[in-house]
């Protein structure tokens, strides 16, 4: 399918402004975002300040806004479109979800108001290999968008002031605060003075320059063939990772599908990468992509109902950190890049990480000393798991190997599996130990003993010596 025919598909989905912000996503690789038009001066040490908390990008991150109000902190958001006004739909596993209660920022009823879908199971399948099932893992789908507008009148009513059509186009910082300068929707300039800013502009952070990222596309879906075959869908069970071939023009793309409301299925197709190698168009590429294959994926006469797409950054935990360029800046979601490095699942990231780094913001808001970087929580685990996912996203371009990572894969799920449902969840969930991520690297090579050269060709000595490195961190950690 060519690339117009996609972005055809994609506008009779969606319209016109829908298709225009899969442009636009597209064109920031070849032009990677910058703050580059800052105010003519940084405040002084005893200038006003309009807000403690400057937060930029009301996505996901929102989440920041009512719980900061509720400590104490005056609050602005500031975003390019409309805050909170994401039209996704979320996964994320029951346990994690709870978070959201235990913060007060929803009710019990509220929450289960907002899960559109429960299911029994999920699995991970690749190519040729085994189906490995677990369960309390992304068992849970969530109106993304009705819990964010949620989010947004929480927060409003905590005092917070909304200003969408915003843009950041540049900041200055000083001694103890931070000037700010926007461009709103009529294309005039404004500044800001705020203590702190909390950059939520995701993978359009110009600090978001962690090392991989995850290009992905799809969107909710209806008309899938119903039932428990491999290409049917089954409304009880989530399907976290699945290939439906081997490495195709260099990379392993893999599916993902979950249940929506009734008849309807969440698909996505991703790959991953190294940020460097992604261009220009790649997203239209894979929706190309993604229409073409769907039926080697799941049977039926698909309609997609809404569109929703992006790239996450991922972090290999090989590479230096993302980091603010200021210490009156903090990063958070996906511009930080701490979530995992195997899943990008950012919503239970995010959720683990709301309360705790809300507290350090006020700690640092009233004792200058304190240090933000990084606010937001990052396991010891990922220093494991990075260096798979940089493996991913190497994978052997030569056809006689095409098929090579997903055996590789199938038997490290293979293992997972043969440890137990729980050790299998609590990888996915980010709460394995480094013991027990020790014993799963162990039994992997194992069964395939042929992965200890190819690491090597992978990462490099220094890589491997930097990966062995973390993973005895993971080991020694108090949270292993
Ligand atoms: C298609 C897709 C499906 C996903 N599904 C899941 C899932 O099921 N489960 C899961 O855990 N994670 C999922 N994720 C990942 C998750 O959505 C992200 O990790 C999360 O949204 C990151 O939150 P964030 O606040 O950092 O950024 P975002 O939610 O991306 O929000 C960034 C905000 O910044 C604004 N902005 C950008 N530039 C500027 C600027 N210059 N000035 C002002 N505002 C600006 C944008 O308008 C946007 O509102 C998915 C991601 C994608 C792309």
């Amino acid at each position: 399918m060519s690339p117009e025919e996609a972005r055809a598909r994609v506008r009779d989905a969606a319209g016109p402004e829908l298709l225009e912000r899969l442009e636009h996503l597209d064109a920031t690789r070849s032009r990677p975002p910058v703050d580059d038009r800052p105010p003519e001066s940084a405040p002084d040490a005893g200038a006003a300040v309009d807000c403690d908390v400057a937060l930029v990008g009301g996505g996901l991150s929102l989440l920041y806004a009512p719980v900061l109000a509720a400590m104490g902190a005056k609050v602005h958001v500031f975003d390019r479109s409309r805050a909170g006004g994401t039209h996704r739909e979320w996964n994320a596993s029951e346990r994690e979800l709870g978070a959201l209660v235990s913060m007060g920022l929803l009710t019990p009823d509220e929450l289960d108001g907002l899960v559109i879908a429960r299911y029994r199971e999920g699995f991970c399948r690749w190519h040729e290999g085994g189906t490995w099932p677990v369960t309390r893992v992304l068992d849970r789908s969530v109106d993304a968008g009705a819990l964010l507008s949620l989010v947004r009148r929480r927060a409003e009513s905590l005092g917070v002031v909304f200003h969408d059509g915003h843009s950041l186009i540049g900041h200055a910082s000083g001694e103890r605060s931070i000037a700010l300068r926007f461009r709103d929707g009529s294309g005039a300039s404004r500044e800001v003075v705020a203590r702190l800013m909390i950059d939520a502009r995701g993978a359009a952070s110009p600090s978001a320059t962690a090392d991989l990222i995850c290009p992905t596309v799809g969107g909710v879906l209806t008309g899938l063939a119903q039932g428990d075959g491999p290409d049917e869908v089954d409304p009880g069970v989530g399907e976290i990772l699945v290939t439906t071939e081997g490495v195709e023009e260099g990379r392993q793309h893999i599916w993902e599908g979950f249940p929506g409301r009734p008849g309807e299925t969440t698909v996505y197709l991703f790959y991953y990468d190294k940020r460097a190698a992604v261009g220009d168009g790649s997203l239209v590429k894979l929706y190309a992509r993604f229409f073409e294959t769907l039926p080697r994926y799941k049977r039926g006469e698909p309609t997609l109902e809404r569109p929703t797409f992006g790239y996450i950054p991922g972090w290999s935990r090989l590479t230096p950190a993302p980091r603010p360029p200021s210490s009156r800046i903090v990063l958070v979601g996906d511009a930080a890049a701490r979530h995992s490095p195997l899943t990008y699942c950012g919503f239970g990231a995010t959720l683990r990480s709301v309360k705790p780094a809300s507290a350090r913001v006020m700690a640092a808001l009233s004792d200058e000393r304190a240090s933000l970087d990084p606010v937001v929580h990052d396991t010891p685990l990922h220093r494991g798991t990075g260096a798979l996912a940089h493996m991913i996203a190497s994978p052997p371009r030569e056809p006689a190997r095409a098929g090579a990572l997903n055996g590789l894969l199938d038997a490290a799920f293979g293992s997972l599996h043969s440890m137990g449902d729980e050790a299998y969840g609590r990888l996915l969930r980010d709460e394995m130990s480094g013991g027990e991520f020790f014993r799963f690297l162990h039994s992997t090579s194992m069964r395939r003993p042929e992965v200890y050269p190819w690491v090597f060709r992978v990462l490099g000595a220094a890589g491997v010596g930097r990966w062995g490195a973390g993973v005895l961190q993971a080991l020694w950690s108090k949270e292993a």
